[in-house]
């Protein structure tokens, strides 16, 4: 295969090669534990998923080593656990465990490895005491301060210039800072916050230096591919290149950044009926919520129907959409085994060297290996699917419809949807004697149109209407579900 990545620092798509295929090491920016996370925070954990479900069908699920970090220190937190009462951990551990839970419902399967800042703090001090070896940060008044005209190439990944951003600072220059850009490594805690002890007093670590640090620790430099939201890339992602290559003694050198990460990728911005999303408008959507009120794969859909790079609006009609597409697909399932069940058949196992061709010709393989392009992969689904109802026309050859159904599924796989048994995802919410109400109209409404006696078949569909029932018509039958 040829996968081409979106690279942000080179400004192009680029041919993936890692450094090593046998351990491709990827790391995205993870949550910071203080709250739940809003819906515009599902979106890169679901697209760097989709991303380590490419990488580990092409080099193996054993040689992809995937990190997402969780952001346990950080001036929200305190704040949070003081308004409440709570001890900290409490609090980093309550919405841990909300965020891991509602990453399952979106079939966002857990990294392999999550590092906590809190247990990382002696290689983040290890790291700023390296930087400072290299004379690239200095210390004042109980802080650390990366100096930024130390590092030739600041500003190369965001495109921005440091003259440029001197002459336009409107930042608030703290006493202590030589340049107003400079950012801090390592702040002093007051009584009462949580510190760790470091050669530069009691303290705790800026932001950035949390990240450069874990990846050093846990994957090892340079990494493969790092991601996260657009919104990272200045400050967060422009500082986390210059401490790692920085540490290493490496500020001088043109390409240095390589000897960080290989790969940049940023998704773009959700918005939520066209207006940012934001606590001060009000209009944040709590994933948390959605998630209880809606099938997770509607969300996940929802998510993937846009390009990753591309800004995507949040509303109604995306979920009702999402809803539709994933009924049909799941419909086209449900009719296999309904007309196999009724022509007494069992399904052939498929063959595999079909299935691989049909990911192929159907324009799957080629849509999401072109830079994870999901509206391309989407619409291969859809060509899958309605090769399956053509195959169950008229005279069957199951063989046929078996290949192109594993076909269908290993796609979805790659994609994460139509991860439970169709029987499953259109009973959801449902008990069973509702079903049989239900199942019992459906068989008086096929026995009304044979009889072609329209009335009663009228009287039926709204006796289903009333019932909140939606009926999905193909050519193996109808298949239902309630409306919502
Ligand atoms: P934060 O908790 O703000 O650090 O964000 C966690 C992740 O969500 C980061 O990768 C952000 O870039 C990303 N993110 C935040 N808001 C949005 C949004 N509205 N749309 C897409 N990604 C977002
Ligand atoms: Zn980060």
């Amino acid at each position: 295969m040829t996968l081409t990545l979106h690279d942000t620092l080179h400004r192009e798509k680029r041919v993936f090669v890692p450094r090593d295929p046998e351990r491709v090491t990827l790391y995205v920016c993870g949550p910071t534990v203080w709250d739940f996370a809003h819906i515009g925070n599902a979106r890169p954990p679901v697209v760097f998923d989709v991303l380590v479900r490419l990488l580990r069908r092409e080099y193996g699920a054993d040689s992809v080593v995937y990190a997402r970090n969780v952001t346990d220190v950080d001036d929200k937190i305190n704040a949070k656990a003081a308004k409440e009462g709570t001890p900290i951990g409490e609090v980093t551990a309550r919405f841990e465990a909300a965020y891991l839970a509602d990453m399952a419902r979106l079939n966002v399967s857990p990294p392999d490895i999550a590092p906590h800042v809190t247990d990382h703090m002696d290689a983040i001090v290890a790291q700023i005491a390296a930087i400072l070896e290299q004379g690239c940060a200095y210390a004042a008044e109980g802080h650390v301060l990366f100096d930024v005209s130390s590092y030739e190439n600041y500003g190369r990944l965001s495109g921005r210039n440091l003259d440029d951003m001197i002459a336009g600072a409107r930042v608030e220059v703290a006493p202590y800072k030589k340049n107003p850009h400079d950012f801090v490594l390592w702040k002093p805690s007051k009584e009462g916050e949580p510190g760790w002890p470091s050669p530069w007093g009691v303290g705790r670590p800026g932001w950035h230096i949390e990240c450069s640090a874990m990846i050093e620790e846990t994957l090892g430099l340079p990494i493969d591919i790092h991601g996260g939201g657009i919104d990272l890339v200045f400050p967060h992602h422009e500082n986390e290149i210059a401490q790692g290559v920085c540490a290493h003694g490496h500020a001088h050198e043109a390409d240095a950044h390589a000897e960080y990460s290989r790969y940049w990728m940023h998704n773009g911005f959700l918005t939520m009926d066209a207006e940012k999303m934001s606590k001060s408008v009000g209009n944040v959507l709590l994933l948390h919520d959605l998630v209880q009120a809606i099938p997770g794969e509607v969300v996940r859909w929802a998510l993937l129907s846009a390009h990753y790079r591309q800004p995507l609006d949040w509303n109604q009609a995306l979920l009702d959409q999402s809803r539709k597409n994933l009924d049909r697909l799941y419909g086209a399932l449900a009719d296999v085994d309904r007309l196999a069940v009724q022509a007494g058949t069992t399904l052939p196992s498929p063959r595999s060297h079909i299935v691989d061709g049909h990911l192929k010709t159907s324009g799957f393989l080629g849509a999401i290996e072109d830079d994870l392009n999901t509206p391309g992969a989407i619409a291969a689904l859809f060509a899958l699917s309605n090769g399956i109802r053509a195959a169950l026309m008229g005279e069957v050859d199951w063989q046929i419809v078996s290949d192109t159904r594993a076909a269908l599924q290993a796609s979805a796989n790659l994609l994460g949807v139509l991860q439970v048994d169709h029987a499953m995802w259109f009973d959801a919410g449902v008990d069973d004697s509702f079903k049989a109400e239900v199942e019992a109209l459906l068989a008086e409404r096929v026995t009304a149109r044979t009889a072609k006696d329209w009335p009663e078949a009228d009287r039926i569909r709204d006796r289903l209407n009333a019932l909140n029932v939606v009926v999905m018509d193909s050519p193996a039958g109808a298949t239902w579900r309630l409306k919502g």
